[in-house]
């Protein structure tokens, strides 16, 4: 009955680390040899092509069809150089993964095979898109979405696949994708934090946000992730009892990388290199068989995508070396899960870094601005924050004392506590000369010296400021970077915007001068959202009291996090930033509650149909077994059996009873989840799956686990945690 179970291990006994042969050369030799990025666009496109595309990346305009021909032609012939057959549209679906049809370049005219890529080709493709979830957008008679061209992230070569990034839009225009919001959200953070940065600097004409994720994951040998149902179904074990040895020891953490991880990383990094993915740092995390990656930061379009094609490029190359990767939020439970912590920055077109403090009390100002801003803007839509990293997965993690709790709330450090305790106090209108001398000098004078030896950094803080950029820490691990980025855009331009109206009112009414503007502003911002603030221990119940009282938000589940997408106030910002309109915004909270749902009904029927299957026939075969024994035994000894039975019949009953239990358990579960499929309204079904089916997991598996440490080895069919965590 375990056959596949101890096949499995006797493969991995088996496993060496695979022998990559990588040319011998420096990373910055191959560094984005793969990109279509500005030197095969020089060598390859005309002169005008070149401007157009430029012009496009940089100032939003638009490409002409006839350009679009020639840049396509250039593009086919750098990719055939590169023995390149097929090109695609590569596009990010709200399914979260990446999506692509493939074309072959090749085509015959007039009965002659020749290579042709056109320009209209290039902009534009159709994807047979009616099974991508559209959130009831478009109408299935008419199924028809397409891609469009996104010029500012360049073409890339996988294979002999030339991709091109695109979004994905409905005939009639609505996002259907993860890209286009992002894209609409940056340009109204582009927008409005150049209208700010213009205070201080006239020369600033474009701002970009940055995002450097940090991905971490488990990796899995093959053949045991093979003979888990749970894991092949779900992603992550549904049962399992803890194994003696966890996470207790701390060794894994930054130890030495195994040498067949560290084979697989060797040919992922290579390849990354290749596709001009700057990664940059790896090590081991917390959990046995965790790790963690990240690149050095980008553009935020840029950096997400990199972050999809990488968690793809890990799936396809940890096959190849006999793993599987884990991305999900909590594959095992009692070991830690896995995360993707969000890094973000402004930086402006003349090279600042506009979350980072400068040399001078003007740069600081400026500093102070965007920081204050920001903490306002999280403060006002916290919950929007919340609900952007709401999924199933992500439930297991978020509070559970290992990642950020639930609750959202802003991490600065002391000294700049200290800072906006000092602003706080300043008078409201007009500042005498004493007051702004001391300012000067004291306040905003002061931050880049103590930001130095600012190294109190709080780990369990949700979002935190960590010297010259944010760092989220909700992220989950599977999720697209997009979704947190994109409501991070809105809120941000919409603070923004309000914040340079608010200034330029003051300053019109002529009584204060435009850095007593600002400063009043800021004032009035930092008191209004003191409550976001928070430095203690955020994993603590005293937290959980007090963010209470401050009447912070602390959803625990996604259906009740997602609530706050259709809240008047957040379909108002979306609509006000241009990032999503209502239409779009419902589709897409239609989307993820019904990606919820989905996900807890396949858990649920997976766990059913292997308490039903593996576990409950084992354990009566082992039932049997014992109760066999018991009968030989009082055959061989008669009244005098007792004494070498009773051990035995307490275990018999031990294990009947939770034999009992589990199937009794396993009807109410399938009971429960076909209840909740019957529930039309998605809101409603959501919570249904997260009220009355979720809830009785924990009760089956408490019982499974236990037979787990019962049952003899020999028999147990599901391959164990100390198997998958520790065989290396
Ligand atoms: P850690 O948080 O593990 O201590 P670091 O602070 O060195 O590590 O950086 C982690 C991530 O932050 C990396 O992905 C890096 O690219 C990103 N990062 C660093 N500086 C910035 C920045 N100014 N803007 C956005 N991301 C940044
Ligand atoms: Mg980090």
């Amino acid at each position: 009955m375990a056959r596949i179970r101890f096949e499995a291990l006797g493969e991995v006994s088996e496993r060496r680390p695979l022998e990559v042969h990588l040319p011998k050369c420096k990373l910055s030799e191959i560094f984005g040899e793969n990109v279509f990025n500005s030197a095969p666009m020089r060598q390859f496109l005309t002169e005008s092509a070149l401007r157009s595309v430029w012009d496009a990346v940089v100032h939003n305009k638009k490409i002409s069809r006839h350009v679009a021909d020639s840049i396509a032609a250039g593009m086919k012939d750098w990719a055939v150089s590169k023995g390149v057959t097929h090109y695609t549209h590569w596009f990010q679906p709200l399914t979260g993964a990446s999506a692509e049809k493939h074309d072959a370049f090749f085509e015959l005219v007039g009965g002659k095979p020749i290579e042709r890529f056109s320009g209209a080709m290039l902009v534009q493709q159709e994807p047979d898109a009616s099974s991508f979830p559209s959130g009831g957008i478009r109408n299935t008679f008419e199924a028809r979405g397409y891609t469009a061209w996104d010029p500012t992230s360049p073409a890339f070569i996988m294979g002999a696949t030339l991709c091109i990034p695109t979004v994905f839009i409905s005939y009639t225009g609505e996002a259907l994708d993860n890209k286009t919001p992002l894209l609409r959200a940056l340009q109204a953070v582009d927008e409005s934090a150049t209208s700010v940065a213009c205070y201080f600097d006239r020369n600033v004409k474009r701002v970009n946000m940055n995002l450097g994720w940090e991905q971490e994951y488990f990796l899995i040998d093959k053949a045991l992730f093979d003979s888990r149902p749970d894991l092949i179904l779900t992603g992550r074990t549904l049962i399992g009892h803890a194994p003696a040895k966890g996470q207790q020891l701390d060794d894994h953490y930054f130890g030495s990388i195994p040498s067949r991880a560290m084979s697989f990383m060797n040919e992922l990094e290579f390849e990354c290199m290749r596709l001009g993915i700057p990664v940059k740092t790896r090590h081991n995390e917390v959990a046995p068989n965790q790790f963690e990656l990240a690149p050095i930061f980008e553009e935020a379009n840029l950096a997400v995508d990199h972050n999809t094609l990488i968690m793809d490029l890990m799936d396809k190359l940890s096959r190849k070396h006999h793993f599987r990767v884990l991305f999900h939020e909590k594959p095992f439970a009692g070991v830690n899960g896995s995360g993707k912590h969000n890094n973000w920055s402004l930086t402006t077109d003349t090279g600042v870094n506009l979350l980072s403090p400068g040399a001078n009390p003007k740069k600081n100002l400026q500093f102070l601005t965007f920081f204050i801003n920001s903490i306002k803007a999280v403060c006002d839509y916290a919950d929007l924050i919340r609900a952007s990293v709401a999924s199933a997965g992500n439930d297991h993690r978020l509070g559970a004392n290992e990642a950020p709790p639930a609750i959202i709330s802003v991490y600065i450090g002391s000294h700049l506590s200290a800072v906006l305790r000092e602003l706080e106090n300043l008078p409201a209108g007009k500042l005498n000369p004493a007051l702004k001398t001391r300012l000067k000098l004291e306040v905003v004078g002061k931050i880049p010296e103590v930001l130095l030896d600012n190294t109190d950094r709080n780990r369990t803080s949700p979002f935190a400021f960590t010297g010259s950029k944010f760092e989220i820490r909700a992220v989950g691990a599977t999720a697209n970077c997009a979704e947190l980025t994109t409501v991070l855009g809105a809120i941000l331009a919409d603070r923004l915007t309000a914040f340079k109206g608010e200034v330029d009112t003051l300053v019109a009414g002529g009584k204060l001068k435009k850095d007593e503007a600002i400063f009043n502003v800021l004032r009035n911002y930092i008191v209004a959202s003191k409550n976001i603030l928070f430095e203690g221990d955020g994993y603590s119940a005293d937290w959980k009291k007090l963010a209470k009282k401050r009447k912070l938000n602390n959803f625990k589940s996604t259906p009740a996090a997602l609530k706050a997408e259709l809240s008047p106030r957040a379909i108002e910002l979306f609509k006000r930033n241009a990032v999503l309109s209502e239409i779009e915004l419902r589709a897409r909270n239609e989307i993820r509650l019904r990606k919820y749902s989905m996900t807890l009904q396949i858990e649920a029927q997976t766990l059913a149909d292997m308490a039903r299957n593996h576990i409950i026939p084992t354990a009566i075969t082992y039932q049997n077994r014992l109760i066999e024994n018991v009968r030989a035994l009082d055959d061989m000894y008669g009244d005098a059996s007792k004494d070498r039975t009773g051990a035995q019949l307490l275990l018999i009953e031990k294990i009947s009873n939770a034999i009992a239990v589990v199937s009794q358990k396993t009807d109410e579960l399938v009971q429960a989840y076909t209840r909740a499929q019957g529930i039309a309204n998605s809101q409603k079904q959501a919570e249904a799956y997260s009220d009355q089916v979720k809830p009785i997991f924990d009760e089956i598996r408490k019982q499974i686990d236990s037979l787990e440490v019962n049952v003899d080895d020999e028999l147990w069919p599901i391959t164990k945690y100390r198997e998958l965590l520790f065989t290396k």
